[in-house]
């Protein structure tokens, strides 16, 4: 019993130091990230440092608040409202351009129509063209909540779907052209469970650290104020802590990064060898 305590205890220890490759920042200018609610963007594990990274080396970022939230918070009534403001907030905090609000019903989402979210993610990714997608991870198990799964899956079928001109060929006839997303980074609490498991540390600044939790706190209709200035402090610099550490940085936020056209087999060696500067 107390050998199998200590084997447990020593796996718990090897896991959470589990060492987690540190990425270059992306080439590119332009990056959308999808999500379902006025807060996601905001949580510890994801998506913030980043976020304001990519700002601070010039992109442009656009927000996507797939659901109105209408119950997160204390009152139904204004929920939609004062969670928007506060996510155009958070948004400025972190230096985005824009949260576009798609006002889905909250909670709601498993029996929305996947197609009709798809239509309306491959819309969005054709007229932003985004060089870097982020959202919750679509194979990742666990997470309870409805909203999450639903982007999640159709998120992961837009950023394929998007770049087939077959599909949605009414966005052609507006003048939009198809757009395959080429890098994709998703995030998930790693406590969920199986499915999600990060492959890239994406690492961030003191000063970048510091927008995330502004913008982590602006959500004041759910979360109100923190305890104290050092429980605000401390509630996104020890989890950051704690992801820098598996890539040997300060601060860090882990993703599962997908490149869409390494899964091509033998086109990234091919191009290497054969692509030549204009
Ligand atoms: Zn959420």
């Amino acid at each position: 019993m107390y050998h199998g305590l200590a084997i447990l205890l020593f796996v718990s220890i090897l896991q959470a130091a589990d060492p987690v490759p540190l990425g270059q920042l992306p080439k590119g200018k332009t990056f959308l990230v999808i999500l379902a609610h006025h807060d996601d963007h905001t949580w510890e594990w994801g998506f913030g440092g980043f976020i304001a990274r990519l700002v601070d080396s010039g992109w442009t970022g656009y927000y996507v608040r797939t659901t109105n939230d209408e119950k997160d918070g204390r009152e139904w009534g204004p929920n939609d409202q004062v969670n928007l403001r506060e996510s155009q907030e958070a948004a400025r905090h972190l230096g985005m351009k824009e949260v576009i609000s798609l006002n889905w019903r909250n909670d709601h989402m498993s029996s929305a129509p996947l197609k009709e979210i798809r239509a309306q993610y491959i819309l969005l990714i054709r007229k932003y063209r985004p060089d870097v997608l982020m959202s919750w991870d679509p194979w990742g198990h666990y997470d309870r909540n409805p909203d999450h799964k639903r982007v999640a899956r159709a998120v992961g079928e837009a950023v394929w779907m998007a770049g087939l001109p077959n599909v949605h060929p009414e966005h052609l006839a507006a003048g939009l052209e198809p757009f395959r997303v080429p890098q994709l980074y998703y995030a998930q609490r790693e406590d969920y469970g199986k499915g999600h498991t990060a492959n890239i540390a994406m690492e961030f600044n003191q000063a970048q650290l510091d927008r995330k939790t502004d913008a982590f706190w602006s959500h004041k209709n759910v979360r109100g104020n923190p305890a104290s200035p050092e429980a605000r402090r401390l509630s996104m610099e020890t989890p950051s802590r704690e992801a820098g550490k598996r890539a040997g940085v300060t601060f860090a936020e882990l993703f599962y990064a997908i490149g869409e056209w390494d899964d091509v087999p033998g086109l990234k060696d091919y191009l290497q060898t054969n692509a030549r500067p204009k």
